[in-house]
């Protein structure tokens, strides 16, 4: 027998790591939000971060958060959970599961209740008492979608790429 620590990081890690990573890639200067769609077997199906539509440049599209409503960035933005699904060009993502890094918004809601996404694992939940997201989680409960808060493990992983 070893003494060597086993250190391998939990499934929920993993999923939770990947949406986290994934929002890295978020041009958005304030929210940086990942995705990731897993299927029931632990198979990672899709994965997502918010940003512009394709053929619409950070440059050209706005990244504000005031002023003109066509010069805010709520208009033209595709958030994670949205890209995650959309990205998937496998079949059905009917029983999988989302990780998301902040609690899905009531649009991104309606696509995932759509998509067949059965289970929502969620880290932040800043925007809980919002329109949005007291609309979303009501579309989520009614619809039997289980939603779990992740639960941090406080694991700190350091990367070098
Ligand atoms: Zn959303």
């Amino acid at each position: 027998m070893s003494d060597k620590r086993q250190d391998y990081i939990s499934w929920d890690e993993y999923f939770m790591g990947v949406a986290q990573l994934s929002a890295m890639r978020s041009k958005d200067p304030n929210t940086q939000v990942g995705a990731c769609i897993v299927s029931q077997d632990n198979k990672i199906l899709s994965m997502g971060y918010n940003g512009f539509p394709i053929g619409c440049s950070d440059d050209e599209f706005p990244w504000s958060r005031e002023g003109e409503e066509l010069e805010r960035k709520y208009v033209y933005t595709v958030h994670s959970e949205l890209n995650a699904i959309l990205n998937y060009r496998g079949g059905s993502l009917e029983g999988a599961k989302l990780y998301v890094t902040l609690f899905p918004c009531n649009e991104c809601a309606k696509a995932i209740i759509q998509a067949g996404i059965r289970e929502l694992i969620y880290d932040d939940n800043k925007y809980a008492d919002t329109v949005s997201v007291i609309a979303s989680r009501r579309m989520l409960e009614s619809a039997g979608v289980v939603l779990k808060r992740y639960r941090r493990s406080g694991r700190k992983i350091q990367l070098e790429l």
